[in-house]
């Protein structure tokens, strides 16, 4: 079922948002070569939790054991923090992060180059970017979802990449993942039409190479199944009459 959001209730995913939008910002001053995914987790954690009232939501979420998700070049999304995960110049890491505030969630990732990076990785998070702000555009009263995954693979598709099928953007508020789900992919004016109230996670997945992955032993990291490198951006937007609000910018 859609759970369309009160004014109020977007109002706290607001807030809890900027927090969300806040710990990004704190994570990516943190993310250098020699730094552990596990070091910049706790970083995370404690920032959350320094706002009253603010807990992660990932963490115990379908069994998850950390505050991130910390996903290093191959690796798509869901990458567990490790003492053992060493960033190296020239990696790219995914850290994708949610905070429950006031009842609600709220949903938001980044692509983190750790130093200089080489040029088609450079591009690679470029487009990525720009696909997630053409699936925001999109993501308007009265137009459907499958014109945010057009929008979304237009823009991967002419920069050269491909888009991950296997994961998908998500209703989100009450729930870290509510109906409907928002695919990365699809046709204009197909799917659900987008209403005032619906609050959405949309998170392109793009990788460098062929758009197929798997799943890791460890049962969560998904990983390119030919090793090209794979970005991720995500943020939380509320569809709105008055036009549609990023709340995790
Ligand atoms: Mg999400």
């Amino acid at each position: 079922m859609v759970q369309l959001k009160s004014p109020r209730e977007v109002e706290t995913m607001a807030a809890g948002g900027k927090i969300l939008a806040a710990t990004h910002q704190v994570v990516r001053g943190a993310v250098r070569a020699g730094a552990t995914t596990m070091d910049l987790d706790k970083i995370a954690e404690q920032f959350i939790r320094s706002h009253e009232g603010a807990t992660p939501s990932f963490k115990g979420l379908y069994g998850f054991p950390a505050t991130i998700c910390a996903s290093i070049n191959e690796e798509v999304v869901h990458g567990i923090p490790s003492v053992k995960r060493v960033l190296k110049e020239g990696d790219i890491i995914s850290v994708d992060i949610g905070v429950f505030y006031g009842g609600m969630h709220t949903d938001a990732a980044n692509t983190w180059a750790v130093g200089p990076v080489d040029e088609k990785t450079a591009k690679l998070l470029r487009v990525t970017k720009q696909a997630l702000d053409a699936g925001l555009a999109a993501a308007v009263v009265g137009n459907h979802v499958g014109d945010i995954g057009n929008a979304i693979e237009t823009m991967v598709l002419k920069g050269g990449f491909a888009v991950v099928r296997e994961l998908v953007g998500h209703g989100v508020g009450q729930m870290m993942h509510e109906e409907p789900q928002v695919p990365n992919h699809g046709k204009a004016k197909r799917g659900m039409k987008l209403v005032h109230g619906l609050t959405l996670a949309i998170e392109p997945m793009v990788n460098a190479g062929s758009a197929n992955t798997r799943t890791l032993g460890d049962k969560w990291t998904v990983i390119t199944v030919d090793g090209s490198r794979s970005a991720h951006f995500e943020h939380t937007i509320a569809v709105l009459n008055e036009g549609s609000r990023v709340l995790t910018r």
